[in-house]
């Protein structure tokens, strides 16, 4: 039985030494420790062995069975480090190599205009909110003033859901939407995408961006609206903008204008930009019409107000010079990239 049990452990020493993965390091370990493994065989041949001789036989069984785990032990720990040499080496970074380019984004010129747009007003204390997209035929036309056999209604053909839902054409239900909440006083912008059944040409596209403005509290007069807005003006264009009114007609405001701002490329000398001018029509504005107030349940004895709409792809053109507004839409990043 000695002699068996010298020769397991040579045997075991032998392939643990000659061992070369995790795998195959277990199974050497189950064939010699485990429940059918060889040692375990030896043991159960103990009943064979007379009763004085156990102990000491038992201790040997003990001294190989240590003797086994001991190597397979030390085996382990210096294969998982070869391994993990071996994984290091080959996962390392070669930092000489050139970097793989990524391709970054860049903010849309309708973007960057609107995000000035908003610096502006939210500076003014404007809150910006937000209205939408597809909108009943009553907040569009009819609760602004607009009823159904409205010529404006005309000017402003769009895409119909059904009768009563349309996408809208301005932003402006936006304004009889927060008017019908009731909270007042009411300082916002509502910027947005605004649908016309237009062809597609240089200045018009089916699709296309306003930015609606509101004010409603006690004693606003036609005094706040021209200094709000030419303060606007001076903000986007620079500190020599010069602006005027011109007297317009909008279904919703009452007086209504249109305001334009002096040619920021010649100064209103006139120039191409222009068209040798020297103002640029840039929105329009108006003081709320009574009717309008009327029919969002404000008290117009108490309250008064203005309102104005301003094209965004009007901003970005002019500021950045472009003059075709198909260019917005084509999404080739060698224009969008100038901005
Ligand atoms: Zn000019």
């Amino acid at each position: 039985m000695k002699e068996r049990l010298h020769e397991i452990r040579e045997k075991a020493l032998a392939q643990i030494n000659s061992t070369d993965s995790l795998e195959k390091l277990n199974e050497v370990r189950v064939s010699f420790l485990g429940k059918k493994g060889e040692l375990t065989e030896v043991l159960k041949g103990m009943k064979d062995v007379a009763p004085q001789d156990r102990p000491a036989v038992g201790q040997i069984v003990n001294e190989t069975r240590q003797a086994i785990e001991e190597v397979l032990e030390n085996a382990k720990k210096e294969l998982s480090a070869k391994m993990r040499e071996v994984q290091l080496k080959s996962e390392v970074i070669d930092v000489t190599l050139p970097a793989k380019k990524n391709n970054v984004g860049h903010r849309h010129p309708n973007t960057v205009a609107l995000d000035e747009v908003k610096r502006i007003f939210v500076g003014m204390g404007y809150e910006v909110v937000e209205g939408p997209e597809v909108e009943y035929d009553y907040y569009n036309f009819e609760a602004l003033n607009i009823p159904a056999n409205h010529p404006a209604k005309d000017e402003q053909d769009t895409f119909y859901i059904n009768d009563k839902v349309v996408l809208r054409t301005q932003t402006s239900p936006v304004q009889v939407r927060e008017m019908e909440k009731g909270k007042l006083p009411i300082r916002m912008i509502a910027p947005g995408r605004v649908f016309r059944a237009d062809e597609v040409d240089a200045t018009h596209s089916p699709c296309f961006h306003q930015i609606e403005g509101m004010v409603i509290d006690e004693g606003i007069t036609f005094a706040d609206l021209k200094g709000t807005l030419a303060e606007f003006a001076r903000e986007l264009f620079g500190p020599e903008t010069k602006v005027k009114f011109r007297p317009h007609h909008f279904p919703f405001t009452e007086p209504s204008a249109e305001m334009d701002v002096t040619c920021f490329k010649c100064g209103g000398k006139g120039c191409r930009m222009c068209k040798g001018e020297g103002w640029i029509e840039i929105l329009g504005c108006g003081m709320i019409h009574p009717h309008v107030f009327e029919m969002s349940g404000i008290d117009q004895n108490k309250y008064t107000g203005f309102a104005f709409g301003i094209g965004l792809e009007r901003i970005a053109l002019l500021k950045y010079e472009i003059d075709d507004m198909r260019l917005l839409y084509e999404n080739d990043v060698r224009f969008l990239k100038q901005f």
